[in-house]
């Protein structure tokens, strides 16, 4: 039985696709853009969380959890988080050592069986658009038990959509694809080098599948997204460039281009995990949005 990673399951989720959704979040991602808003799913082992406004400070973890070098300072808890997967706490020990799961793993392993059994007791709270999302970190880098995952939630008669980079071998996506609805993808700028840039990886693979996707998969409806960030593509350049490319899909029926403002949300969870924030204290003015909103809208007919 195929067995993923997974940092968290988001039942009532409206914000994912279509209707109302359970969002199967993987945890593991290639890329580190600087801007990442879930930095808990980067990376692929499990991995310790501390939430500062749940923890009483009462010292419990330190004492019960000594192997661990988990210490407080400054009224932080602290650890080393160089830790490897076979030196973290089990999360029985965990619940046993913390009262307020202050502290907590993130990261967790889980059947197909053990998630279709929960999508089926969600089930009757999907409407007629609603479903399973699978999303991240990246579910392309779990390929198989995503795709076991896929074929038995449409067995079930379970609708499914995907947030994903796209980024993975063809053969990889095109086999995710043709058990996928819907199916949302980034396109965050297209310079491959200010995308290597800023994410850690180059475009070219990305470009290249999302463009034969659209093609090869005329069921598949698809929304591109692109987040608006400071210093990387909030330049009216960098967005008629992404227009050119969608340019010749203008009329497919069933693509949309949708563009987000870059938002701030994730900084707690940096926090959580005692590393810096890559971005620093950049903002994005409201009305640089909306007028970089309002070329795309002129440049392309779908517009979000
Ligand atoms: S046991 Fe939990 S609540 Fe107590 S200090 Fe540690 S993290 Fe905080």
């Amino acid at each position: 039985m195929e067995e993923g990673i997974i940092t968290n399951i988001q039942h009532f989720s409206t914000e994912d696709g279509p209707g109302i959704r359970t969002v199967v979040f993987f945890k593991g991602c290639p890329f580190r853009c600087k801007w990442c808003a879930n930095p808990e799913t980067q990376q692929f082992q499990p991995e310790l969380g501390w939430s500062a406004g749940a923890c009483l400070k009462c010292g419990s973890c330190v004492k019960q959890l000594k192997k661990y070098n988990i210490s407080i300072k400054n009224e932080e808890i602290s650890w080393d988080s160089g830790s490897s997967s076979r030196k973290l706490p089990s999360y029985k020990d965990l619940e046993l050592a913390c009262p307020t799961k202050a502290l907590h793993l993130i990261g967790k392993k889980y059947t197909v069986d053990e998630l279709i059994k929960i999508l089926l007791e969600q089930k009757p709270f999907f409407d007629e658009t609603g479903g399973l999302t699978i999303s991240g970190g990246e579910p392309l880098a779990q390929p198989h038990f995503a795709l076991s995952l896929l074929e038995q939630a449409q067995a079930n008669g379970i609708k499914t959509a995907i947030e994903t980079t796209s980024y993975a071998a063809w053969d990889t996506v095109a086999n995710i694809a043709r058990h996928i609805d819907y199916y949302m993808t980034d396109i965050k700028v297209m310079d491959s080098d200010v995308h290597k840039e800023w994410t850690g990886l180059p475009n070219q693979k990305i470009l290249s599948n999302i463009k034969r996707l659209i093609q090869e998969f005329p069921h598949i409806h698809f929304r591109i997204r692109t987040p608006v960030i400071p210093g990387v593509n909030d330049n009216p350049t960098a967005i008629k460039a992404i227009a050119d490319y969608l340019k010749p899909f203008e009329k497919r029926r069933k693509l949309e281009w949708e563009l987000l403002k870059y938002h701030r949300l994730g900084l707690p969870k940096y926090a959580s995990l005692h590393r810096p924030y890559p971005m620093g204290e950049v903002e994005l003015p409201q009305d640089k949005f909306e007028e970089l909103h309002r070329l795309a809208d002129s440049l392309f007919k779908s517009i979000i």
